[in-house]
């Protein structure tokens, strides 16, 4: 199917999500599936609001992006923060990084700084839109275009879910669509600074999330995952020996300017 088909199917998606389910509102994380929602919701659905999570840890390039999107689409995206007396407590319990420690505190964390918030970003709509896609992740294989989310008590489009990578960036490039800086430096996925990073030639383009987890339960508890999984860490001990898993600078610096040049053929060979 050829990419005008595919934005046409989207197009007539959305044409219904606004007409059918208003008032709707799309979640925008500012990754690169999110920033084609974007600049067709912004263009095209003035009844569809938007708007965004911010955690408190989340990278620099992301505000810029921000900004960039004022600029070109002419509109201020509202943002939602997390309670401060939750963050507080959290990190007086646990250390500004405790969700390094456990994947329990590392879930504790995600709903204080996300799941929360968007519970409240979301009340009293009808519809939210996500930038889900099919092949991100293992987690995400069994979603459906449009479905009910039973947890926030609304439908949940992802009008995304069987595009490809590469039509992401066809998209992208075609209609000169901003899109953050991390992108080029090897992240397939954006997300909070210190639990994200770039990403090996051939590794699934998720595995820079939380990647000293178990892939089968990578998620941050604003997409549920429909499967029974069993909740382990993997060589947390060993990532964090090599100094991956507590986000060394000095480490990070050296694997992103060793694999950004790797991330960025691995996008071209998708396109
Ligand atoms: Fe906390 Fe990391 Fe989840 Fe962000 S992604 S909310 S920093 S655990």
């Amino acid at each position: 199917m050829s990419l005008d088909h595919k934005i046409a199917e989207v197009r007539a998606l959305l044409d219904s999500v606004q007409r059918d389910y208003a008032p709707a509102t799309f979640a925008c994380s500012f990754g690169a599936e999110d920033m084609v929602l974007m600049d067709l919701i912004a263009q095209h659905y003035p009844g569809i609001t938007v708007f965004t999570l911010d955690t408190g840890r989340l990278p620099e390039e992301t505000y810029s992006l921000m900004r960039d999107v004022a600029d070109r689409y002419g509109i201020h995206v509202p943002v939602y923060f997390p309670e401060p007396a939750a963050v507080e407590a959290y990190v007086a319990q646990n250390g500004p990084n405790g969700f390094y420690d456990s994947v329990d505190l590392r879930k504790k964390c995600c709903h204080i700084r996300k799941v929360e918030p968007l519970k409240r970003a979301l009340r009293g709509k009808r519809a939210w839109i996500t930038g889900l896609r099919r092949d991100q992740a293992p987690t995400r294989k069994e979603l459906a275009v449009s479905e009910f989310d039973a947890g926030n008590g609304l439908q949940k489009i992802s009008p995304l879910l069987d595009w490809s990578l590469s039509d992401v960036w066809a998209y992208i490039k075609q209609f000169n669509v901003p899109y953050s800086a991390l992108h080029d430096r090897g992240y397939t996925s954006i997300g909070c600074a210190p639990c994200t990073r770039a990403i090996t030639p051939g590794e699934e383009v998720r595995a820079g999330r939380w990647w000293w987890e178990d892939p089968e339960i990578r998620e941050c508890g604003l997409q549920p995952d429909k499967r029974r999984v069993t909740s382990t860490v993997l060589a947390a001990g060993a990532d964090r020996a090599s100094g991956q898993g507590k986000g060394s600078k000095g480490v990070e610096e050296e694997e992103h300017g060793a694999l950004a040049g790797a991330a960025r053929e691995t996008i071209r060979i998708d396109q």
